[in-house]
């Protein structure tokens, strides 16, 4: 996959393949910008572009093979999830006390080291960046340049602290990376020591025809519903289930009607019954708080007389039935309570999200 495969922000890319090019590139770089915009293929492209041992130019700028043994290493990085969620399987299965002392990382070269945040804190730890300082001020085995990349800005103190020391003085051969979705949220020391670098949201003309060519079996309203969704996100567009995403949807609009409309749970409790607790479970509740507050956000646009800004386009005469019973006040309120119930979810990664926070949230919204 080389950079032509690498969708927006083209001025951008182009800029950092010019300085690797110049052998300018900066030892330390934060790439800033909103989740889903590329933040982390790219600077995995980057990688693969400075150790690709083919080294191919394409456009007169650098580029990388895809085939090489560096490219394919690194290749495997790419489904970050996939790869974070084994490595805390592995450490799972660890006894208890080589558990506490384990921390997350993502290797799958020798001198490429993905750092995510550790959960269930979801922070950078110490341990995570003393891995950084043991292995950095060696050269590279296999690789021309070392690289780290930090894939999130969410770090303990301790840690920063200590990211700061390597910050000053980065030996020439090595290249760190920090992605955030916001530079604010870095020390502005490290901010200071490292080139910033934002990258955009991609615009809902962008993303159809990127679907145009990655999803021809769409309609193309169902490709226009899909960009409203992603807002501006290509990493979620990529990835988009139409057909989860329209069965959570109809579960969303049914548990939305109940609570607004018809007043009778009957149907409510048909629905929640078949969320289970668990990994499965889990997914299917996400996709169905997801689809909640995407529909609870379209009532605000459409109480709100900005019918414009609607994403689910397909639905709008539910939608204008729907916000005929409710007002303003009262879906804000429920859009806070999932708001709630979200971020309980995203702390408690490991555990399975018992149904009740669920309920209870919507709960406390019907009375
Ligand atoms: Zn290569």
């Amino acid at each position: 996959m080389p950079f032509s495969d690498f969708h927006g922000n083209q001025e951008v890319v182009r800029r950092l393949r010019d300085m690797l090019a110049r052998n300018h590139f900066p030892q330390a770089i934060v790439l800033a910008g909103p989740p889903g915009c590329g933040k982390y293929t790219l600077s995995l492209m980057l990688a693969k572009a400075m150790n690709c041992l083919e080294a191919p130019l394409a456009d007169g700028l650098p580029d990388f093979c895809g085939r090489c043994s560096n490219c394919v290493r690194l290749a495997q990085s790419e489904d970050l999830e996939t790869r974070f969620a084994e490595a805390v399987e592995a450490r799972e299965n660890l006894r208890e006390t080589d558990k506490k002392e384990t921390r997350l990382f993502v290797q799958t070269h020798p001198d490429v080291l993905v750092i995510p945040p550790d959960p269930p804190q979801m922070m950078i730890k110490m341990d995570q960046v003393r891995r950084v300082i043991e292995t950095i001020y060696y050269r590279p085995g296999e690789a021309k340049e070392r690289v780290y990349i930090f894939t999130d800005s969410a770090f303990m103190k301790e840690a920063a602290n200590s990211l700061l020391k390597v910050l000053e003085e980065p030996p020439e051969f090595a290249t760190i990376f920090l992605l955030t979705e916001n530079a604010g949220e870095l020390l502005p020391t490290i901010r200071s020591r490292s080139m910033i670098v934002t990258l955009c949201a991609l615009s809902r003309q962008e993303i159809e025809g990127y679907l145009v060519k990655q999803r021809s079996e769409w309609t193309p309203k169902q490709r226009a519903l899909v960009a409203r969704l992603c807002e501006g996100a290509i990493g979620r567009a990529r990835s988009f289930d139409l057909v989860a995403y329209t069965a959570a949807r109809a579960h969303a609009l049914t548990i939305l009607n109940s609570a607004l409309r018809t007043h009778d749970h009957t149907e409510l409790f048909k629905i929640t019954e078949t969320y289970r607790a668990g990994a499965d479970g889990r997914d299917k509740i996400e996709r169905l708080l997801n689809a909640l507050y995407s529909v609870l956000q379209d009532l605000i646009y459409v109480s709100s007389k900005t019918p414009v800004l609607v994403r689910n386009t397909d639905i709008q005469n539910e939608l204008q039935l729907l916000s005929e019973s409710t007002d303003f006040a009262w879906i804000t309120m429920a859009a806070d309570r999932l708001a709630e119930v979200k971020r309980g979810m995203r702390r408690n990664l490991l555990r399975s999200l018992s149904l009740d926070a669920f309920a209870t949230a919507l709960e406390r919204v019907q009375s």
